[in-house]
């Protein structure tokens, strides 16, 4: 049984087994006992009577941890089976391509396709072009804006121009967005990444991949050239779409107020992330923060335990599930407001994109899950994708994938969270589409 109190508390067990803070901004709390505010004197509650949770009791989700993934996979897969139209909740038809040869005359959404690439990483990436262009963009030419940290060479530049009609920026990264912040004490840096190097962490010791992480969680909204964009749609190297998009995403995401869409639900490497949840509840509890958080955010999805009380655990928490970001499709105003932005700061603050290794996926999630209304958080549920080793596969007609699978592996099946963002959190749940 889940009620909200027990769900909180439980959170907040794990937390303070953990972590030893200092109570310097600590938020009084209530003087009733049973008050979950009395809970405070920990620090780092998520004030109930300033946020309300509406907990869903899942009543099908009794059992230990395995029987709870069994249910949820069984779950997913069920879910998967059914045929999937477009979204009904827009109207679609008012979002299809100019007919042929009429670009021209199009109504562009402020919109780019956002690629962070390396020159060596030409090829890779031109193979994601070319299958994004067969589903997606020869039908709409959205421009391309390449991203680097270092200068594109022309090589790079040519091949991306030979693989679509569409317009192309190639955009190098100032070094105040990319570069590590001087605040980093790089002995503690070697000594925290080789001790996480030596649990087989990937990366921990490639500072290129921090400075990724950190670019990608917090300044790439902050580039010169994406400033005049509303929305973005991330793609990475060496990935596949597995289905026709036929209509413009971006009048979608408009259309119906969107903040964020995904297409893959999972957990991250717990160890990755021990004080990013901690830590930001440490912000939540600072001044008058609370005012940041969206009172129909994404809470019980955030802070699951059921599925895999493990990963919360060690978390501090946070249950490690999160929007895989090698995929999104964003609003950038989002980032760029002012709950976000705070937030970020405050995070980069505590030296952990370095010290730790948390990543953009599980930053991004957390803040939407707390400062935007769940509802404008959308699963792309009709759009095939897949990243290896996962991806999203829905039965549709176009679909060049097994519908329902996450993964070709079974002995990573557990990773997949989806389920949680399901039954708690999935805008329209009624709508299958
Ligand atoms: P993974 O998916 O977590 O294994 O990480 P990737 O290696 O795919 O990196 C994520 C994205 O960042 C990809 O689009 C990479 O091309 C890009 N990326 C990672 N490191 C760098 C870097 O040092 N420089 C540039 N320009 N791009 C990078
Ligand atoms: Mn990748």
């Amino acid at each position: 049984m889940h009620d909200s109190k027990e769900f909180i508390s439980s959170s907040i067990k794990a937390l303070n087994d953990k972590w030893d803070f200092d109570s310097s901004n600590t938020v009084a709390g209530g003087q009733d006992s049973n008050d979950l505010s009395t809970l405070d004197k920990y620090g780092y509650v998520i004030k109930p009577q300033e946020v309300k949770f509406k907990f869903i009791n899942p009543k099908n989700k009794q059992g230990n941890p395995k029987e709870i993934l069994k249910h949820n996979t069984d779950e997913y897969e069920k879910l998967m089976k059914i045929r999937i139209n477009e979204p009904k909740n827009a109207d679609i038809d008012s979002m299809r391509p100019p007919a042929e040869g009429d670009f021209d005359k199009y109504q562009y959404e402020s919109a780019t396709i956002i690629a962070l690439v390396r020159n060596s990483e030409a090829s890779n990436i031109g193979k994601s072009i070319k299958r994004f262009e067969k589903r997606f963009n020869s039908k709409f030419r959205y421009p391309y804006t390449f991203i680097n940290d270092q200068p594109f060479n022309e090589k790079f530049k040519k091949h991306m121009a030979s693989l679509s009609q569409a317009e192309m920026h190639f955009v190098e990264i100032p070094s105040n967005l990319w570069d590590k912040p001087e605040i980093i004490d790089p002995e503690k840096q070697k000594k925290l990444m080789d001790e996480l190097a030596s649990k087989d962490i990937a990366y921990a010791q490639k500072e290129s991949y921090h400075n990724m992480c950190r670019f990608y969680s917090g300044t790439f909204y902050k580039l010169p050239e994406l400033q005049k964009f509303k929305y973005y749609w991330r793609i990475e190297p060496d990935v596949d779409f597995y289905t026709d998009i036929n209509y413009d995403v971006f009048k979608y995401m408009r259309q119906t107020k969107k903040k964020y869409g995904f297409t893959v639900n999972l957990y991250d490497i717990a160890e990755t992330v021990p004080s990013l949840w901690p830590e930001t509840l440490k912000f939540l509890n600072m001044g008058d923060n609370y005012k940041y958080v969206n009172p129909n955010g994404a809470f019980q999805w955030l802070l699951d335990d059921l599925q895999n009380p493990n990963k919360n655990a060690e978390a501090g928490g946070y249950s490690c599930c999160h929007f895989w970001s090698n995929f999104e499709i964003g609003d950038l105003d989002f980032f760029r407001g002012e709950a976000y932005d705070a937030w970020f700061n405050y995070l980069d603050s505590t030296g952990n994109f370095y010290y730790e290794r948390w990543g953009d996926a599980p930053v991004h999630s957390v803040g939407l899950a707390l400062f935007a209304d769940k509802n404008d958080i959308h699963w792309f549920r009709d759009i095939g994708y897949v990243h290896t080793p996962y991806m999203n596969c829905p039965n549709r007609e176009s679909a060049s994938c097994d519908a329902g699978r996450f993964t070709p592996f079974d002995s990573l099946l557990d990773q997949n969270c989806m389920t949680n963002w399901i039954d708690y959190s999935m805008d329209d749940p009624n709508a299958i589409y």
